[in-house]
């Protein structure tokens, strides 16, 4: 049989389906993809939380200092009182499985740090500005709190956790993800991880001294001082505003019938 070539008839790539169509089907699509991928990112940190236990999270950190840390000398007097008081502070949390430890970044811009594995930093910019133990201990406390909920992985970036899956799997050394304070000090904490680590850190203020009072003296000076002090406050940014936090600590205490008066520790250096 002789074939005989034709043209093929005009229009076949046009599609039958209305443009609109289309692009409704391809947004459509895409939305799900996106949505797709976004879940996939917030399974993957919850797969981090179950495979990555306290207890391993503790063991693979134990060593690890952020890159960008500028340490005071181990002689620090603040750095053992700190120590000796974050230490006391989690004898109120029985099993916790973390063994914290305490660093002071040499920054004078106040801040205050849960970072992986029981790492607590605190800028000298804080401690500057502390004037009682319990608002350092209460402070403290907020950090035990982020722990208590592992709020501080939730706010890794999905490249770190990658990176911490990795080294979990390979045996291999944490020093290697190249976690910086900087990528995790941009990213704050919802509301209400703020509440809870509220709630978590004043209950333990309150089990160690019998009262709550000065625990957020240091909010009360933030609030009321100039706006020239705030640029020196980067713990504001990744901290809930002092004013709604005052009131909520105070109603906290009303609410479980906390003493609001009581001996103020003075600081021990
Ligand atoms: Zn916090």
């Amino acid at each position: 049989m002789r074939y005989v070539p034709r043209q093929p008839q005009d229009g076949i790539n046009v599609s039958k389906t209305h443009p609109l169509v289309e692009a409704g089907t391809l947004v459509v699509g895409l939305t799900a993809i996106f949505a797709t991928i976004a879940l996939a990112l917030i399974f993957l940190i919850e797969l981090a939380l179950y495979f990555i236990p306290a207890e391993k999270e503790a063991a693979l950190f134990s060593n690890w200092l952020p890159e960008d840390i500028i340490t005071v000398s181990p002689h620090d007097e603040r750095l053992t009182q700190i120590q000796v008081l974050v230490d006391r502070l989690a004898f109120h949390w029985g099993d916790s499985p973390y063994e914290f430890r305490v660093e002071i970044d040499d920054s004078n811009v106040a801040n205050a740090m849960a970072l992986p594995g029981g790492l607590i930093i605190v800028t000298r910019g804080l401690l500057d500005q502390v004037e009682s133990e319990n608002e350092l201990a209460f402070v403290l406390g907020h950090e035990l709190g982020h722990y208590r909920n592992r709020d501080h992985i939730r706010a890794l970036g999905r490249g770190v956790v990658l990176g911490l899956f990795f080294a979990v799997a390979t045996g291999g050394d944490v020093a290697n993800i190249g976690i910086s304070v900087a990528d995790l000090a941009l990213r704050g904490f919802s509301r209400k991880q703020e509440l809870a680590a509220d709630e978590f850190g004043l209950a333990i203020v309150y089990t160690h001294y019998g009262h709550v009072n000065e625990a957020w003296r240091l909010f009360e000076r933030w609030d009321d001082g100039d706006d020239s002090l705030l640029a020196l406050i980067s713990y504001m940014s990744t901290h809930p505003q002092s004013g709604d936090r005052i009131e909520d600590l105070e109603a906290l205490a009303i609410r479980e019938g906390w003493p609001r008066d009581g001996e103020v520790t003075p600081l021990r250096w």
